[in-house]
Parts: C-alpha cells; structure tokens; sequence
C-alpha cells in the first residue's frame, strides 16, 4: 500500500462545522479517519483555521484554542491510530492503513495576538502558518482583496515563524504578499493547497513565477481538489491532472505534492469527478503513471516531498 501525505485538512474546524465525528468518521465526509487509513494516507497537515468562522462564542484565539484541543484528544480517541503532534519517528515507522500522523498548519493568523504568541502556538504542534486568509488581516493581504502586501508587523510575525523554524504557507495570501515572502522569508515556504493559474485563473491559483519561487527555495507545491478553483464548473479527475502536470513541468518532481482541502468548506459535490473520499487517492498515483510519470516521481508527490519538508520542521 501506498504512503500519501496531504498538506491541508481542516479536521478540526470540518468536524466541529458539520457535527461530523472524525474518528468514526461519517457517511457524508470526505474526510474522517476511516476513509484516510483506507486512502494510505500516513501524514497530513492538520489545520487551526478560525478566519472565517463567525464564531460568536470564542474569540480567534479561543476558537484556535478549542481546535487544539480537539486534536489533542484524538491520539487516545483514536486508539493511538491518529498522531498529534508527530515527530519524525512517528512519520518514518507510521505503516499506510494503519496510523496517521498530524501537525499543526494555522491557516490565517488572526489567533495570534502578537508574534512572541506564535512560540506558544509551536508548543502545542503548530508548524506551518499562512499570514492571513483570503481578506486583509494586521499581517498581510489575502488573494480576494488584491491591494496590498506584508504589513510591517506583519515582516515580524514572519521573522518570528522563521527564528521558530516553522514554515510558511502562501495558500490565500495576495499575489504581492507572496512576492514579500518569496523576497523576506528565511525559513520554507509551501502552497499547502492551491492550483494552477496557468490552467485556469483564479486569485487562489499560483502563477508559474510564484510556483518556481517556491521550489527555487526547497518548498513544495500541494494541489488542491476543489472544484471551484480548478476550472469552470465542476472539475473531472482530467481537470485535477491538468493542474498536477502543470505544477510538476514547472516545479520539478521534487517539489509538487497534495493538498487536498477535503471537507474544507466544500462537500462530495464539489471533489473532481471520480473522487468521493481520501480513499480514492490511490486514482492519483495511477493517473501519475498513465501520464508517464516513474515510479519514483509517483511516490514523491504521493507523499516523499511532504514527508522530506515537513519531518524536517518537526
Ligand atoms: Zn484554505
């Protein structure tokens, strides 16, 4: 069996928005432990995402607090198959079917109050953060509100990500932020779910420029399996591989991998045709291979980049 990671899953924030239990999982996710142990999926990144929830009982901080929490509680929910937060010797021995190993992503840094508050977030398994989430935070700007870029207390938030040797994530920042990042950053930076502009354009998409910066800098690439930024209408399996070959011609090999985003915000109805749940990541491999890519590449982008980037922060 195959050993797949994927960059982004909202586990928390899915299982909590739609009263689906993840462990047990549920008939209507595409997400859940059960459809991830039968997909071989090994590691993922699993997110603190609190940016767009009008949550009128917690603040950003407390929401993110609570999402923590809940992953804290799944190793033994779980019966030891769910790791939180994973060390390397967790992800090198975890057996595809068997155990899935999570970190931290923050997706949005609204919880972070100030950026000495981030060494408190590493604490508790977070080790890559997006500056903010698709609109204008005091960090940065998003991709759905083009005007600007880092803030200056936004250069130190990043500062501080990279003296905690954390990795960054340009999925929904503004295509001028990301210049900012790709031009300050000394730590990693990955896409951890995007698209293609290329293939069709979409503020969410990467440009081949920003595509190349990343892997220019050891990162890698996560594509993302959402229908509403793959093209127009609902995308086909085809659709989801013309982003994937897009990225890998421009990426290399090395630097491409998944990033699902399944029950982010999305449902079933939304997932490329022919992809109903994290258990069918298996087509992917196969498409790879239809599509002439070797072995080795297959297993690479399957889940070796992910594993090579982020064992090396945890
Ligand atoms: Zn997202």
């Amino acid at each position: 069996m195959r050993s797949f990671a994927d960059a982004h899953l909202d586990i928390a924030w899915a299982s909590v928005h739609y009263h689906r239990d993840f462990v047990s999982g549920h008939p209507d996710s595409a997400l859940g432990l059960p459809n991830l142990l039968a997909g071989g999926v090994t590691l993922a990144c699993a997110t603190v995402f609190v940016a767009a929830d009008e949550d009128e009982e917690h603040s950003p901080a407390g929401a993110a607090g609570a999402q923590l929490a809940y992953y804290e509680a799944l190793p033994e929910r779980s019966g030891g198959r769910v790791v939180w937060p994973a060390d390397v010797m967790d992800v090198g021995t975890a057996q595809p079917g068997h155990k899935v190993c999570l970190i931290g992503l923050m997706e949005g840094c609204e919880p972070v109050e100030s950026p000495e508050q981030m060494t408190d977030y590493y604490k508790r398994g977070i080790r890559v953060a997006g500056l903010t989430w698709n609109k204008r935070n005091r960090w940065a700007s998003g991709c759905m509100e083009e005007s600007g870029g880092i803030t200056p207390e936004g250069f130190e938030l990043v500062q501080e990500i990279d003296r905690l040797g954390m990795i960054h994530d340009v999925s929904h920042l503004s295509r001028r932020a990301v210049d900012d990042l790709l031009g300050a950053a000394h730590g990693r930076i990955i896409a951890s779910h995007v698209g293609s502009d290329a293939v069709f354009n979409h503020p969410r998409n990467l440009t081949d420029e920003h595509l190349k910066g990343i892997a220019k800098l050891g990162g890698v690439v996560g594509l993302v399996f959402y229908s509403g930024i793959l093209g127009e209408g609902r995308a086909t399996l085809d659709d989801l591989m013309r982003h994937l070959m897009h990225m890998l011609e421009v990426c290399g090999a090395d630097h491409v991998g998944l990033g699902s985003d399944l029950d982010g915000g999305f449902g079933r109805e939304e997932l490329p045709t022919g992809i109903r749940s994290a258990a069918d990541f298996p087509c992917i491999a196969d498409a790879l291979a239809e599509r002439g890519v070797d072995e080795a590449d297959v297993d690479k982008i399957c889940g070796g980049n992910w594993r090579r980037v982020l064992t090396a922060v945890m």
